[in-house]
């Protein structure tokens, strides 16, 4: 069970929209179920903006995200002191908590490909490692993204600017509109799975041990790092590097970069993002091909992600990858792209 779907049909051509955005319903031919389709983009919202909404801090996310980020700086500066081999574990937890949001809440709760239990097992504890709201909300603000990207309904719609898409968005009250958008999309896939149900319930004892038992308790049993540096760096300083990496794709990768796929919308290919999140900043490629489980046109290259998901299919834990056709990226590009490819 290691095949890799190929959509290779004649999609018809995108619909134009008032505020340029494009669709392709390429994906209502692969895959059936309304489900399936709450991760493209949907034009309902368009030409609803009324005025911006009263902002309603949330001063708690605020003097929690402002300690943290303090925290972290602290931690950055203990580096010289740390252990070598705490180092190594920093990194180890910072990739193992990245894939629980890239293979797992990403490209697989939020896009579909298959997992075993096993599989959906370990991305579930990676993903409570990464701390990012559990796996359901998370996937259930990325399905109203893509389907209302850059709207009201758009958690972080990224026309408020740089710090609303990148953090800005946790620190308010969400607009009613992705309240009452997201409470209508279909997530009854995810409702049917155990793994991610489990988690959700048990929420927050996974993160007291995933994000911060586990990396900081390993390094002081294990080789006698101190508990200070411990707590700071594989601790507080990998866990606010990890979410700015993951911020970037929702702000810095929707402003900078070069837009190949399609000109029209705002997600751009951004390299420096993909190096940081794993392979997640191929996005104008990614908002135009939402389906595809490598996020890229271009397989591993500075996708990390898509290794592991393939070794994962070599394994036989995963399945039912679906990949765009050379031949649709190309009709694509040519239709609506900007003639600036090679950003890979
Ligand atoms: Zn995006
Ligand atoms: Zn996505």
């Amino acid at each position: 069970m290691t095949e890799t779907r190929t959509i290779s049909h004649h999609a018809p051509p995108p619909k134009q929209h008032q505020n340029g955005h494009t669709t392709t319903t390429a994906t209502a031919t692969t895959t059936t179920t309304a489900a399936a389709l709450d991760d493209v983009f949907d034009a309902s919202c368009e030409g609803k903006e009324g005025p911006r909404q009263q902002m309603e801090l949330v001063w708690r996310n605020i003097v929690l995200m402002s300690l943290l980020h303090i925290a972290a700086v602290y931690g950055l500066t203990l580096v010289p002191s740390t252990k070598a081999l705490t180092l190594v574990w920093t990194a180890v937890c910072y990739t193992i908590s990245g894939l629980g949001i890239t293979a797992g809440a990403h490209r697989l709760w939020s896009h579909r490909y298959k997992a075993s239990a096993p599989l959906r097992v370990f991305l579930a504890l990676a993903n409570s490692m990464a701390f990012q709201n559990d796996i359901y909300e998370w996937a259930r603000d990325h399905r109203s993204h893509h389907k209302y990207s850059e709207t009201d309904a758009d958690p972080h719609n990224a026309t408020r600017g740089f710090f609303f898409a990148h953090v800005g968005w946790l620190l308010v009250r969400k607009h009613p509109e992705v309240i009452e958008k997201g409470q209508k999309l279909d997530m009854s896939d995810l409702k049917a799975d155990n793994v991610v149900m489990f988690q959700r319930r048990y929420y927050l004892a996974s993160v007291v041990l995933m994000c911060f038992a586990v990396p900081i308790l390993v390094p002081w049993w294990f080789w006698g790092e101190s508990l200070t540096v411990a707590y700071f760096v594989p601790g507080l300083f990998r866990y606010a590097l990890q979410l700015n990496a993951t911020w970037l794709v929702n702000s810095a990768a929707h402003m900078w970069g070069n837009r190949p796929y399609d000109i029209s919308i705002n997600p751009r290919e951004n390299r420096v993002v993909s190096f940081s999140a794993l392979g997640e900043g191929f996005h104008n490629y990614h908002h135009t091909f939402p389906f595809d489980y490598s996020t890229s046109e271009f397989g591993w290259r500075q996708n990390p992600t898509s290794a592991f998901i393939d070794l994962m299919c070599s394994l036989g834990l995963a399945s039912d990858r679906k990949k765009v056709s050379k031949e649709i990226i190309l009709a694509r590009m040519q239709r609506t792209g900007s003639g600036s490819n090679k950003s890979g």
